[in-house]
């Protein structure tokens, strides 16, 4: 993908925005774009820089997200929404075409590697019910404030607030930057002026100056050590990611969300709101607390995806109501008139507190507990579903559950 309208290529020390931005390591990638530490010389801090590909559709897409994070940022200005901030967006030339370069904030490990790092084993409930409360803060703010659907919730999309200086001593531009806006180059662009041409001359000169002292010392960043350990850590995170975003007026998409944090009304396409991402916050905090996909669907002999899909549902659930099976677009191809599954006729009953109880081996009070909280969420009809506002009142999520040995030697948060 690093070709003409592709990525493009980073290497560490390259510098962006005019010498402002030195690249130090690379955080991530996406579909879209390509995330790297990168040290800010006019502030003296860390931001990751988000370069996006550099063809039409990519560049519409970033401009889109822009927007959105744009609206984020500014109705936020004390920054305790717990959603990624946008510092500045600016444009860079490179051999594969012109990118939109997002700078943001920089934040952690997503809750992904945190749950990776955990052996796949679940985190203890008192720091699942402290995710749950950042998330459902940064969903309030986005749907009642902004009325935005993040429409991508997942543990991958959920960073923790880094607690881990990046590096600190942060590496210095190894070339001197190019100018990276040729005159009139793009809408904006402008003439240079004389003073702003010297200014950067002067810039140019004692970056170069550092970059010749420090020659031959350069390799790569040093690694960030994942934050494996919680215990005692009291930690937030944020929800990033908007690239999928859209305005609850403006629906982008009619398939959205990655299928296992996917709601019931997207994949019968019966028209989508606020309530999918509650749908998604519901998947992930059950993943958080169990380490384990609550919907992993397959197709399989006669069925599709999105029929496994559903019958996986209503193992857990138990039976969609009639009038929500038979009212989306793809009803039909999925179910009868009765509105039971055409293609899978024998389903395995369970609940979510069985589950928990019988596969994960949680205590009969937690896992109660914890399924009274999740169950209202999973409601099928997405108008039924508490919103993130009302989340956020639940009982559940200012309990305090038996401290484990390392949190009570160690009592910090
Ligand atoms: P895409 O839209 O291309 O999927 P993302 O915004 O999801 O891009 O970013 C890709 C990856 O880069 C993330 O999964 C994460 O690992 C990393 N990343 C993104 N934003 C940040 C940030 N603000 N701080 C640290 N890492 C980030
Ligand atoms: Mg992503």
């Amino acid at each position: 993908s690093y070709r003409k309208g592709g990525y493009h290529a980073v290497r560490v020390g390259d510098s962006f925005a005019s010498g402002r931005f030195i690249a130090q390591r690379k955080l991530g990638w996406g579909q879209f774009s390509t995330v790297w530490l990168a040290y800010d010389t006019q502030t003296s801090k860390y931001v990751a820089l988000k370069i996006q590909k550099s063809a039409p559709e990519f560049v519409q897409a970033a401009v889109h997200e822009i927007e959105i994070l744009s609206a984020i940022t500014e109705n936020d200005p004390k920054n305790e929404k717990c959603v990624v901030q946008l510092v500045d967006h600016f444009k860079h030339r490179g051999p594969n075409g012109q990118h939109l370069c997002m700078v943001l904030e920089f934040l952690g490990d997503s809750i992904l590697h945190l749950i990776r790092y955990n052996r796949y084993k679940g985190l203890c409930l008192n720091k699942v019910r402290e995710i749950c409360k950042c998330i459902l803060t940064g969903l309030d703010y986005l749907h009642r404030e902004l009325r935005i659907i993040h429409t991508d919730l997942k543990p991958e999309n959920i960073l923790l607030m880094s607690t881990v200086n990046p590096s600190k001593d942060p590496i210095k531009s190894k070339t001197p930057p190019i100018l990276e806006r040729p005159e009139g180059s793009f809408p904006g662009g402008g003439a240079v002026n004389v003073i702003e041409k010297k200014l950067k001359q002067r810039a140019r000169r004692a970056v170069a100056k550092i970059a010749a002292e420090r020659r031959g010392m350069i390799g790569c960043a040093p690694e960030v050590k994942p934050e494996r350990c919680l215990d005692g850590i009291d930690f937030s995170c944020k929800i990033v990611d908007l690239g999928n975003a859209c305005w609850a007026d403006k629906p982008i998409a009619e398939e959205i969300q990655t299928r296992q944090y996917r709601a019931p009304e997207v994949v019968l396409q019966s028209g989508y709101s606020f309530p999918v991402d509650m749908w998604s916050f519901a998947c992930t905090a059950f993943e958080l607390a169990t380490g384990e996909m609550m919907f992993a669907p397959k197709p399989g002999p006669g069925f599709s995806e999105d029929e496994d899909h559903l019958a996986l549902m209503m193992e857990l659930l138990g039976k969609m109501p009639k009038k929500i099976a038979i009212g989306g677009g793809l009803s039909k191809d999925y179910f009868d008139r009765h509105g039971d599954l055409k293609r899978i006729r024998r389903l395995k009953h369970s609940s979510v507190s069985r589950l928990l109880i019988d596969k994960f081996k949680f205590p009969e009070t937690d896992a109660r507990e914890f399924a009274e909280f999740l169950n209202p969420i999973l409601d099928f009809d997405p108008e039924k579903r508490p919103t993130a506002q009302q989340c956020l009142q639940h009982p559940w999520l200012s309990q305090t559950g038996p401290k484990t040995v390392a949190e009570k030697s160690n009592p910090v948060g």
